[in-house]
């Protein structure tokens, strides 16, 4: 059998994968800011994340899976400058930071549920481990590697000789670079804020919290290195993100976890998902060009659409949205689903003999760094062979979508057209029996009966199962 490999950034290499206790592997994702609705690019992460835990489970690891919510902190710039996201939002809006984050964490989930996303072990907020994140920061203090300037504390990135080899950043060619826009008074461009101080004018933040500096907020990469430790120990096995995330947010994520924790690595598999392009470029909420699920939806596109469409891609591969891909995806999603209807109900059996040769395969393109692209070919291999019989493909259709989570083994996907005619033959039995044309109701039943529809009768009606 195949082992699992996933390419590390950390090594820039497909590395085998093997959960440091050899049973239960932590994973790490960070999650949304949650001051507006998530557009399709940001959750293309959260697939690519799903994707991997999935694959985990395939390998026989139980996962723990922990997703945290930024609900504070965020500025408008990673490096410190500008405004808190949700205080801008709540702002605009009219609302408290309080109810803009509650608001758009409910979406956000429901965006998940929907795109069939299984819920991680963990929700944590930033909001929730304020005294966590003072307690990191004071160990950092305490070993002399951070200063105090006017507006907060920050990490000295001088003292820590391991800062930036995730990224593989060349600080002295950035600190040239930088010097123009950074913050003036620190001692270092790429120096990070792990405490930021209420403004002194009477501007009043609505989130904000005493702490051993005065009165503020956590800087923003400081709840992903207390909360992941907390709820996965440290060091752990994966951490996920997006590109985006490896020289900012995870650079400094490692920074102020190593050097407080004192683990080295921290994390064992830094995992990045590419982005995803929309037209003049990178799907990004400030610049108004990001599309929702909900606006998928009102296209009539299935969320699981948008869910195939993704995994037409490997998850290090950018992609391009365009409207005639994604009504391609529904196309072909279609399709699928009415393949998989058919087989619920497929009684023939045949090319017993090729199940195994399907199944390894599979494994093998999902072992390679999660090769979704190269899963689908084979699923579509198995829905259009020749060879295999309805039920053979019935199985593993079912396997494979364990991994791809399209919904193709639950009732979930509705089967709408087949539900309708069941629910019809259902409702012409009753008029039957009223009748007390009682042949023409057992009739229907022995008519449902041969596609594997049972029918029973109980108090509140009459329900239906498959048998
Ligand atoms: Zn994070």
């Amino acid at each position: 059998m195949s082992e699992l490999c996933l390419y590390n950034t950390l090594s820039r290499s497909k590395e085998r994968f093997e959960p440091l206790d050899g049973k239960v592997a932590r994973v790490y994702s960070c999650g949304p800011t949650v001051y507006a609705q998530q557009h399709l690019g940001n959750l293309r992460a959260y697939l690519f994340a799903d994707l991997l835990k999935r694959a985990l489970r395939f390998s026989g690891f139980e996962v723990r899976h922990v997703i945290n919510i930024t609900d504070v902190g965020h500025l408008t710039d990673d490096a410190d400058l500008g405004e808190d996201k949700m205080e801008l939002a709540a702002r605009k809006e009219g609302l408290s930071a309080w109810d803009i984050a509650d608001k758009w964490t409910q979406v956000f989930k429901r965006d998940l549920e929907k795109l069939n996303v299984l819920p991680p072990d963990v929700w944590c907020k930033a909001t929730e481990h304020i005294p966590e994140q003072i307690e990191m920061v004071a160990t950092l203090e305490q070993k002399g590697l951070t200063y105090r300037i006017d507006d907060g504390v920050y990490f000295d990135t001088s003292k820590d000789p391991h800062y930036g080899e995730l990224a593989r950043l060349n600080l002295k060619a950035q600190q040239v670079q930088e010097r123009i826009e950074g913050a003036a008074a620190k001692r270092s461009p790429v120096d990070f804020a792990l405490w930021k101080l209420s403004p002194k004018d009477d501007t009043r933040r609505q989130m904000e919290w005493d702490s051993p500096w005065g009165r503020g907020f956590p800087g923003w990469h400081l709840e992903c290195s207390a909360m992941s430790s907390k709820y996965l120990g440290a060091p752990f096995d994966i951490h996920t993100g997006g590109v985006d995330h490896v020289p900012v947010h995870h650079t400094n994520e490692i920074a102020q976890a190593e050097n407080a924790l004192e683990v080295r690595p921290w994390v064992r598999f830094w995992m990045h998902g590419a982005w995803l392009m929309f037209e003049e470029g990178k799907m990004a909420k400030s610049k108004g060009t990001g599309m929702t699920l909900d606006q998928v939806e009102g296209r009539g596109i299935d969320p699981l659409a948008y869910r195939l469409f993704v995994l037409g891609a490997h998850y290090r591969q950018q992609m391009s949205f365009t409207d005639e891909a994604l009504e391609r995806a529904q196309t072909a999603y279609s399709r699928l689903v009415r393949h998989a209807l058919e087989l619920e109900l497929a009684q023939d059996s045949a090319g017993v003999s090729q199940v195994p040769g399907f199944r390894k395969r599979f494994r093998e393109v999902i072992n390679d760094d999660l090769n979704a692209p190269q899963a689908l070919a084979v699923l579509w291999e198995v829905v259009r062979s020749r060879q295999l019989g309805g039920v053979e493909k019935r199985t593993l259709l079912h396997e494979f979508d364990e991994v791809l989570g399209l919904g193709l083994a639950e009732a979930r996907i509705a089967a709408p057209e087949l539900n309708a005619r069941i629910e019809d033959l259902i409702r012409q039995r009753e008029e039957a029996r009223r009748a007390r044309d009682f042949a023409a109701s057992d009739r229907i039943r022995e008519e449902l009966e041969a596609e594997g529809i049972i029918l029973e009768d109980t108090v509140e009606g009459t329900r239906w199962r498959r048998a």
